[in-house]
C-alpha cells in the first residue's frame, strides 16, 4: 500500500516504544522491546529484533501499516489452534505452565553451548509430563547434516510423536539433502528461517527441501503478501510470529485463520512475556486464540514505556525505516 504523508503523521504521533520482560530467557533476549501505533482499524505492533538492520526491518514496518490500516473483512473461522513452546531450558514444567492446555509443544533445540544429549534428555522429559501432546522441534539451522539424521534416527526409534523438525539445518541445499536421508523414517521438514524473502518459498519448493512452510506475516511485509506466497509455493503452510504482544499476534492469528492449513500455529508466545498490553490477552484456551483487533489498554503502557534512550533509538529506526518505504 502507498504510505502517505497522513499515514506517516499519525504512526509518529500514536507510536509508542515498550519494553517487556520475559518469562524466560529466549532467543538469547530477557526483555522484548516492541514499537505499537495505532492505526484507523487498530493498534499495530512493529518488533522487528534490534540486530536487524533497516531493509529488513522496513519490510516489517510495511506488515504492520498494512494491518493498521487496512479494513480487513472478518473471517469464517472465530479461533486458531496454537501450539506451546518450549525454549531450550531445564525447568519445562514451570515453562510450559502459562500455555494452558495444548496439543502441540514446540521445542527448542540445537541452542549454542547445548548437545544432542541435552535435546533428547528434554524431548524425553516433555514426552513423560505429557504424553499425549504431539511434538515440533525447532533448530533454528542449528545442527549439520550428520547431527539432525542421528536426532531424526534416534526419536524414529523411540517411536516419538513428531510433527516434524523445524529448519534442521542451514541452508536449503543442506536441508533437501537431509530430506532425502530421513524420508524413509517418515519424518517431515519444515522450512522457516529459508523463507523470508518473497522468492524463497518457491525456491524451497522447487528444490524439495521441505515438506512444509512456517510464514511469518511482518517478515514477508504483511498478510496480502504472506497470502500470495503461500498460495504460490503451493506446500502447507503454518504460521508463526516473533514474540509479539497480543497486538503483533492477533496479526498472525488473522493470516492463520485465513490460511487455514489444520496446523497449529506458533502463536501463543504472549505466555512467554510478563506483561500485556491488553486485557484480553491473546493467551491460549483449550489450545485456541481468537481471531480478533486487539483492544489495547492504555493504562498498561506507561509502566511498560522503555527508557528514553531506546525510544530514542527506535524513533529514529522508525522515521529512517518510514523513509524506505
Ligand atoms: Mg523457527
Amino acid at each position: 500500500m502507498e504510505i502517505t504523508p497522513e499515514i506517516k503523521d499519525q504512526i509518529l504521533k500514536t507510536a509508542r516504544v515498550l519494553s517487556i520482560p520475559m518469562r524466560v530467557r529466549f532467543r538469547g533476549v530477557e526483555t522484548r522491546e516492541v514499537l505499537l501505533f495505532e492505526g484507523p482499524y487498530g493498534w499495530a505492533e512493529w518488533s522487528p529484533f534490534p540486530e536487524y538492520l533497516d531493509e529488513e526491518a522496513s519490510i516489517w514496518l510495511q506488515a504492520s501499516i498494512e494491518w493498521g490500516f487496512t479494513d480487513f473483512p472478518e473471517l469464517e473461522l472465530k479461533t486458531v489452534k496454537v501450539n506451546a513452546t518450549l525454549p531450550a531450558v531445564n525447568n519445562i514444567k514451570e515453562a510450559l505452565d502459562p500455555f494452558g492446555s495444548f496439543d502441540v509443544v514446540k521445542i527448542k533445540v540445537a541452542e549454542k553451548n547445548q548437545s544432542l544429549e541435552d535435546d533428547l534428555n528434554r524431548i524425553r522429559e516433555v514426552r513423560k509430563l505429557y504424553p499425549t501432546t504431539r511434538i515440533r522441534l525447532d533448530a533454528n539451522g542449528g545442527y549439520d547434516i550428520e547431527t539432525a539424521l542421528k536426532l531424526a534416527q534416534i526419536l524414529h526409534k523411540e517411536n516419538t510423536p513428531l510433527e516434524y523438525l523445524e529448519q534442521p539445518v542451514k541452508t536449503i541445499a543442506e536441508m533437501a539433502e537431509l530430506r532425502l536421508k530421513i524420508k524413509e523414517l517418515n519424518i517431515k521438514i519444515a522450512a522457516d528461517e529459508s523463507v523470508r524473502k518473497v522468492s524463497d518459498p518457491l525456491a524451497v519448493a522447487q528444490t524439495q527441501a521441505a515438506d512444509l512452510l512456517v510464514l511469518k506475516a511482518a517478515p514477508l511485509g504483511g498478510i496480502t503478501n504472506a497470502v500470495a506466497i503461500a498460495q504460490e509455493a503451493g506446500l502447507p503452510v503454518i504460521v508463526s510470529s516473533a514474540l509479539e504482544t497480543s497486538v503483533g499476534l492477533s496479526m498472525g492469528a488473522y493470516l492463520a485463520a485465513k490460511l487455514n492449513s489444520g496446523y497449529a500455529s506458533g502463536l501463543a508466545t504472549a505466555a512467554l512475556l510478563t506483561q500485556d498490553v491488553t486485557d484480553h490477552s491473546l493467551i491460549p484456551i483449550n489450545g485456541e486464540i481468537p481471531v480478533t483487533r486487539i483492544q489495547v489498554n492504555k493504562t498498561k503502557l506507561d509502566p511498560l514505556q522503555a527508557t528514553p534512550e531506546r525510544t530514542k533509538w527506535w524513533m529514529q529506526r522508525l522515521e529512517r525505516c518510514l523513509e524506505l518505504l
